[in-house]
């Protein structure tokens, strides 16, 4: 599994289509030509973790006002519509779009060399709001444009690769999801093939440094709910690129299926329960409930026998009313059993049915984050560990951080896997 194989010159061509909209909200005329991210080295931080993290949290509670051009996502399965950007050399994913963030105190703003995050005109951090990729100027040879297959996020590729859900449209939809968003704008296309991401993964790799892959998909009606076709993408994904793959699907009704992604080659997998309070998931997502909290830690089970402790993560959304103290055992038996919770502040997406909701607070947000982190740091089970996907690239969450300043696994600098610069 090597990069040898790469597709990437086959059919890629600078497509008349390939330049996504640019994003509502930036200032026209500040974005000048497109340039890559920067490939970024681990180097060491200005700000104390805590801080970071504090700032972070309220960032990803109050949102951001943007006054220079990022790359943004919209929509997309699971919580999602953030702006994407580095602070004090962090990842981090904040809501820029969202109503709530034109009336955010934090304001991203262009200095003399860079760019910081202010708050009532106080300087709080450095920051670099993430670059338009290079890749996003190719297509396939069929007139695909790249940015419609898989999208960068931060140093970490990006895909959806069924576009569409069996709950989607129907009384089981999750509440706080936004997967038909995105292709009913036509952002993206409804199913990308293993060929296509290959092609892509590679190009990312090559132009723009992405040090990992991440492949969710919209639950089919299968008994493997679509975690056989995601997998197939990440198995070519992988022989292509050499690239680290996380993919994620929900718990098939045949566990043996989990074996059988392991089998192909996929490094490590999100089985997301979304919550562990049983009646919030009853309410926000009706498919995940009949599944039910033990199904789960069920999957799971046979998830970290097959792919090892602390390559199989869960998301916990918080701010859907859930109970904390509920929340926080379900984090701690996870962590226990070896699945990392992955835990984040529910992202309210335009065009879902949470769309009105308010996000949490960042003081709530911290509470559970202080109780998880020092667990995850006694059992070493940092995010310090994750080869790829959520748990590694860590720009959805302050927990890391916190990881860091209790001193666990995660007491070191974030996982940057090596980069490859152009031409690779
Ligand atoms: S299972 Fe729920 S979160 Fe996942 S794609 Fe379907 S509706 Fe969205």
């Amino acid at each position: 599994m090597t990069g040898s194989t790469a597709p990437a010159a086959r059919g890629s061509r600078p497509g008349s289509q390939a330049t996504p909209p640019a994003p509502a909200g930036a200032l026209s005329g500040a974005a000048g030509p497109a340039q890559p991210s920067p490939p970024r080295a681990a180097g060491p931080a200005q700000l104390p973790p805590e801080r970071l993290a504090h700032l972070i949290a309220e960032l990803q509670g109050h949102g951001l006002r943007v006054e220079v051009e990022m790359e943004r996502r919209r929509g997309g399965a699971g919580p999602a519509d953030a702006g994407m950007l580095w602070i004090d050399g962090h990842p981090a994913t904040v809501p820029t779009s969202a109503r709530y963030a034109r009336s955010s105190p934090y304001v991203l703003r262009a200095e003399d060399d860079g760019w910081a995050i202010y708050r009532d005109g106080e300087r709080l951090a450095p920051a670099e709001p993430m670059r338009r990729p290079r890749f996003y100027d190719l297509a396939t040879d069929d007139g695909i444009p790249y940015w419609k297959i898989a999208l960068l996020h931060l140093d970490s590729l990006a895909s959806t690769v069924i576009q569409t859900c069996a709950y989607w449209g129907n009384s089981d939809q999750c509440a706080f999801c936004g997967i038909g968003v995105t292709l009913a704008n036509g952002r993206t296309i409804a199913k990308k093939t293993p060929r296509m991401l290959a092609e892509v993964a590679v190009a990312a790799r090559d132009l723009d440094g992405a040090v990992d892959v991440t492949l969710t998909t919209g639950s089919t009606a299968t008994p493997d709910k679509g975690a056989l076709y995601v997998a197939a993408c990440g198995q070519a994904v992988r022989e292509a690129s050499g690239l680290p793959v996380e993919v994620q699907f929900e718990p098939p009704g045949d566990l043996a299926v989990i074996d059988r992604v392991r089998e192909m080659g996929i490094d490590s997998v999100g089985i997301h329960v979304e919550s562990f309070d049983p009646r919030v998931l009853a309410r926000v997502a009706p498919a995940k409930a009949r599944t039910g909290i033990e199904g789960y830690f069920r999957a799971w089970e046979r998830a970290v026998a097959a792919f090892g402790r602390g390559r199989v993560s869960t998301y916990v959304i918080l701010g859907m009313g859930e109970d904390p103290d509920v929340t926080v055992e379900g984090c701690r038996r996870a962590i226990d059993m070896g699945v990392y919770p992955f835990i984040v502040p529910l992202r309210p997406t335009a065009g879902s049915l949470m769309a009105q909701v308010d996000p949490p607070s960042p003081g709530y947000m911290e509470s559970v984050y202080r109780k998880v982190a020092p667990y995850l740091a006694a059992h070493g089970l940092g995010g310090q560990g994750a080869s790829a996907g959520c748990a590694r690239c860590q720009a959805c969450s302050a927990i890391r951080l916190l990881e860091s300043a209790e001193g666990g696994d995660g007491g070191g600098p974030r996982t940057f896997l090596p980069l490859a610069g152009p031409g690779r």
